[in-house]
């Protein structure tokens, strides 16, 4: 017998679960990409994009996932010998530096492991160091989706003022758009990438690189702009085709459109915001009572440092990979994999709650997990589920 026969649940950090409306919107036939609906349809998108990030600055669309963003950041801006300044916490950082090695430029890197956000007096640090201005760009990342760490942006934008250093400030918000806050233009953040599958409830395919006049300034200067990269012609073109430089991503920009009225119509970017929290909280709480009686615990101690939109758990003996079996085989729900975490790799796994995601997700996975650990006998403190669940009952509704 299995008790994972029913609708499964996919519990990843990205691709997210997409709601059916989004997929039903999808399931048409071609539009025409010469003239009508389509062509309104991405006017209409353009300054939705920008009010999920909260910027009256410009926004490139490409047909790509998160990596092509990457590239497209990187390309704009830069040239083949340039130094740039990776803040690495997890994963994610370091593979866009590892991208841009790879493209010529020269990668300085801060490591603050694995379980911490960005240390910035190391960063003021290394500012100050860089006397004659040799980084050109400050790369970091909000929420890094291997440690579910959630970096404070707007303290590096005051580290980067106090050191007067003129280098650009780059976000990655591949994980976090639409469920963690984040303010593009008060936060002094240049330029900012993030992609469709996550947040944005769209298939993957689709990706975003914002970016206010002082990095479009560099892209004057940038030796590794490509014609298909290049984000001038993206921007508010005189012919339609020029925004995708081709053929449009027409199904993504049906399912993109509903999925952006249902951020920014039905529900609002705030409470968006807000049930992001509150179900956040509800796992935390979850797992901080586990761990008072067993050795699990959160990847990041510190609560004001953790994402909204992913969780990285520490269940330490191998036991996340157990659990990760046990979750799929016995209650149909898919754990994320750890990344990064090459020194255990069996201890860890995530969870993904971004997105299309509501209460009674979270807590199946929840009750699922604690029913997962009385079977593989994992010690825990066994109030955790009913902590959570007075998380989710005390919400303001
Ligand atoms: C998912 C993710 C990426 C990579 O996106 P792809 O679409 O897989 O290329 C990059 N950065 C962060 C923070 C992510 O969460």
């Amino acid at each position: 017998m299995s008790l994972a026969n029913g609708r499964h649940y996919l519990a990843i950090p990205g691709p997210s679960v997409m709601p059916d409306r989004v997929l039903q919107a999808m399931h048409r036939p071609a539009p025409n990409i010469y003239t009508g609906e389509l062509i309104d349809m991405v006017a209409g998108i353009v300054p939705d994009l920008k009010t999920v990030a909260d910027t009256g600055h410009n926004v490139a669309m490409y047909i790509a996932n998160g990596h092509g963003a990457w590239e497209a950041a990187l390309t704009n801006t830069l040239s083949r010998g340039d130094t740039i300044l990776i803040l690495a916490t997890g994963r994610f950082c370091l593979g866009w530096g590892e991208m841009a090695t790879a493209l010529g430029i020269t990668a300085e890197i801060i490591d603050f492991g694995h379980a911490s956000a960005i240390d910035m007096d190391q960063v003021a640090e290394a500012l100050a160091a860089d006397k004659d201005h040799k980084i050109k760009a400050v790369l970091a990342v909000q929420v890094d989706t291997a440690s579910s760490v959630k970096n404070d942006i707007p303290a590096l934008r005051r580290t980067l003022d106090a050191a007067e250093h003129p280098a650009l400030l780059f976000s990655d918000n591949i994980a976090c758009l639409g469920c963690d806050e984040f303010h593009m233009d008060d936060w002094g953040v240049d330029l900012m990438v993030t992609g469709s599958q996550k947040g944005l409830m769209t298939p993957p395919g689709m990706s975003f690189v914002y970016f206010n006049a002082k990095a479009d300034a560099a892209r004057d200067k940038a030796g590794l702009v490509t014609p298909y990269w290049d984000w001038r012609p993206r921007i508010d073109p005189d012919v339609f085709y020029r925004y995708f430089c081709g053929t449009a991503p027409t199904h993504h920009i049906y399912g993109l459109r509903v999925a952006l009225d249902m951020i920014l119509k039905e529900e609002g970017l705030k409470q968006v915001w807000a049930r992001h929290a509150t179900l956040a909280r509800a796992v935390w709480t979850a797992f901080d009572t586990w761990g008072q009686g067993g050795h699990l615990r959160l990847n990041i101690a510190d609560a004001a440092r953790r994402s909204h939109a992913v969780t990285t758990v520490n269940m330490g003996g191998g036991q996340g990979a157990q659990m990760r079996a046990w979750m799929s085989e016995q209650a149909g729900v898919t754990l994320g994999i750890p990344l990064g975490m090459d020194h255990a790799p069996d201890d860890f796994f995530r969870i993904g709650h971004m997105g299309h995601v509501n209460a009674q997700m979270v807590l199946g996975v929840l009750g699922s997990l604690q029913a997962g650990m009385a079977a593989l006998q994992i010690p825990h403190e066994a109030s955790g589920l009913a902590a959570a669940t007075e998380v989710i009952a005390g919400a303001d509704a």
